[in-house]
Order: structure tokens, then sequence, then C-alpha cells
């Protein structure tokens, strides 16, 4: 089928939530994707912050196919061994405790939601807790994961939704403690906001939420679904910070593009909060994704891809911060490690994505105005200087 005629029987049967960049991608190597006319693009949005190491790589899809002969699924009335593996690196990678693996980056933040409020339930003999998110946080479409998404235009049209949900400005200490009651249960936000438009939490910000969630024995939520898993130069983003949450969500990058998400506990959370009966999932944590996410895993340590992610980070960042100089219609950047944005203010963003996928470039907006960066973490200098300079065409 030509590629008009795809998007056309595309558009009559898949329901219109998206407005699609007018080209379908059909395979991709590397950092590179190939459209169905034979154009390349480089991919600087990893299908949003997904696929870390790149498109096809040999050893990742061996192993996917080693264990799709073998076995794909089984539910999880039993054991499978590939989900014990991943789970063995997921906590050694991370230092908490026991991980529950989902579907999905939106399905890891319910269960998070549900075992904060079950450990509060729990402690204090009864129901009715209050959760504390941010202003301009994104966490998901499901009701419950609407409900802590700071973003109005999102939330509107389906409330009534979960209740007892109370937004703080994020990167200021003092209005989530203004917000904070003796039914509060937990404060969750991104550390790395994300789909909000890049906004990375101050030290001190973090460092403060810890320290009241500490004196309020209040569950802390970090959702690391989009800045976690090497991206920030660090397996979690909040590593670098000197702060554990008592829960963390992951998804994207951790299955390297098959569905999967997982939510991560402490030894707190996990003793006193979730028990048989309490929560599940029919595919989630299943021998297929657990695979892929044990592989992604051995292939971050075998290619040092975190140290990669911290040595380049410099260069990509100073490569931006110059383009972000040159050009009156950007006026800053900001980001951490691989997880970048150019905040558009002369020209519609939109105009520019569109330019530079003409110009053989993927990048994708966040917010309303700012550019996002969020290659595949396997990119290499020359692939910075290639994005550089096909980003520069499109801002001319
Ligand atoms: C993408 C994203 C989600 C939702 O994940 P899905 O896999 O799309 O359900 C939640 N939180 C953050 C920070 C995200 O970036």
């Amino acid at each position: 089928m030509k590629t008009n005629e795809l998007m056309g029987t595309s558009e009559e049967y898949i329901l219109h939530t998206y407005n699609r960049f007018p080209i379908v991608l059909d395979h991709g190597k590397g950092a590179y994707l190939y459209d169905t006319d034979g154009k390349e693009y480089l991919d600087f949005a990893a299908g949003i912050a997904v696929c870390a190491l790149g498109h096809s790589n040999p050893e990742y899809l061996d192993a996917l196919k080693g264990q799709m002969d073998k076995l794909m699924h089984v539910s999880n009335l039993y054991y499978n061994e590939p989900m014990m593996e991943a789970g063995k690196k997921l906590i050694d990678a991370s230092g908490m405790d026991k991980v529950f693996f989902t579907n999905s980056g939106t399905e890891a933040i319910e269960g998070a939601l549900k075992a904060a409020k079950k450990y509060a339930a729990q402690r204090d003999g009864h129901s009715g807790h209050e959760i504390i998110a941010m202003e301009h946080s994104f966490h998901g479409r499901s009701v419950g994961a609407l409900s802590v998404t700071g973003n109005a235009h999102y939330r509107e049209p389906f409330e009534p939704l979960m209740g007892g949900v109370k937004f703080a400005e994020f990167n200021n200490l003092e209005s989530v403690e203004k917000l904070i009651t003796d039914k509060t249960c937990a404060v969750i936000l991104e550390t790395v906001q994300g789909e909000g438009g890049i906004y990375p939490a101050d030290p001190a910000f973090l460092q403060g939420v810890r320290r009241i969630c500490d004196e309020h024995d209040i569950v802390m939520i970090l959702d690391e679904i989009q800045c976690g898993m090497g991206r920030c130069g660090r397996y979690f983003a909040w590593q670098e910070y000197g702060v554990q949450p008592d829960i963390m969500t992951c998804a994207k990058a951790l299955g390297g593009g098959v569905p999967v998400g997982a939510f991560v506990m402490n030894h707190k959370v996990a003793a006193a909060s979730l028990e048989p009966g309490d929560h599940g999932t029919t595919y989630g944590g299943n021998p297929f994704v657990c695979a892929a996410v044990s592989k992604v895993f051995d292939l971050f340590e075998q290619y040092n891809l975190i140290s990669h992610v911290q040595e380049l980070t410099p260069y990509l960042e100073q490569k931006l911060s110059g383009i972000a100089e040159k050009y009156d219609c950007i006026s800053g950047r900001r980001g951490k490690g691989f997880m970048q944005g150019l905040v558009i203010t002369g020209r519609p963003v939109g105009e520019v994505i569109a330019r530079a996928m003409e110009n053989g470039l993927l990048v994708i907006s966040a917010g309303s105005d700012v550019l996002r960066l969020v290659p595949p973490l396997i990119i290499t200098k020359e692939q910075i200087d290639e994005m550089a300079e096909k980003l520069e065409k499109s801002l001319a």
C-alpha cells in the first residue's frame, strides 16, 4: 500500500485520539528510523523515551525470540523464571525492596496509589486519605492516574475523578507543606517533570519533600517512568539527589519497547500495604516482557550505558545551549542527561518539529512551548552533531 493509502485506512479504523504526523514508520536500526517511502530519520524521540537501546538491537531481539519459542504467558498464578530475574535486576539497580510488574506506566501509577492508600488505611484503621500531587505533572490517562495529573485540560471532561487530591506547586516546598493534613497519605511527583515541559526537581525541594514525608509518615512516590532507566545519568534520577522514595514507578525504557511497567517499594511500605487479594493483573510480569526487561538490564551493563550518558551529557547540553543562544525564537534550555528541552517562544513549537521531520530528525514537544529531545541512550557524539545540524536547518 502507498503511504497515503495507509494513512487513510488508519484514519478510517483507528479512533482519532492523536493528531499523527504524516509519515508511516516501517523499520529501524540503532538510532535511525525509516518510513514507507524509504526516508531516513535520526530518532531523538525514541518512541517517547522508550527505545533506550535504539531499534532492532540484535542481542535484545535474540533474547525475545528465545523466550517466545519457550514460553509467552502463564498468568500470575504460577512462578516464572524471567520475572524472578527481571525483578532481581530492578531491585539491585534501585536499591529498593519489592516490585510489582504492570503493563504500562499508567498501571504502575495506579498500583502505587493503591499501595499508599492501603499503607495509611492499615496504619490508621480507616480509609479516606488524601494525596498531594504537583501542578504540570503527568502520570497517565486512567481515572486514578488522571486524578493526580496536574493539567486541568486533561482532567475536566472526566470529572468527578478520584477524590482527595490536592495540587502543590512543583519546586515550591512551602506550597507542599501548606497542603499537608493528618489525612495526607502520599505525595506523588516526577523527579524530572516530562510532559509538563522538562522541569528537573531542585535538590532542596526533593530533599524537603522527603523530610516532610518522613516527619508525617507520608508515602513519597517518585514517578520515574520517563526520567528513569539511565536517561538522567543514573539508573534512576532520584539517585543523584541523595533521597530514596518509598515507592517508585517505572515503565517506558524498562522493557526497551515491550509494554511493561513496574512499581517498586521499600520494606516499610511492602511490609504493610498490598497483600494477596489486594491487587492483580493478568499480563503483568509475564515471561515474554520480563525476558525483555532482564535483557535490557544486561545490555545496560554490557554497554556501560549509564556512564555513556554521563560522558556525553555535557556535549549534548553544550550543543543545545549553543543553539538556544544563536536563535531568537529559543528562550532557553533545561533538562538532565538525555532528557532535554528547548523553550521555543518565538514561533509555534509544532512548526519546528514538522520542519525537523522534513529534514530527517524526529523530535517531540512537551508542554505548550518546549521542544523535547529524548534520544536512545546509545547515540554517539557524531549523531549529536547530526541532530544539531538538522535542528539548526529547521530553525533557520
Ligand atoms: C508516559 C508517562 C506516564 C504514563 O505511562 P504509560 O506507559 O503511557 O501509561 C506516567 N508518568 C510519566 C512521568 C510519563 O512520562
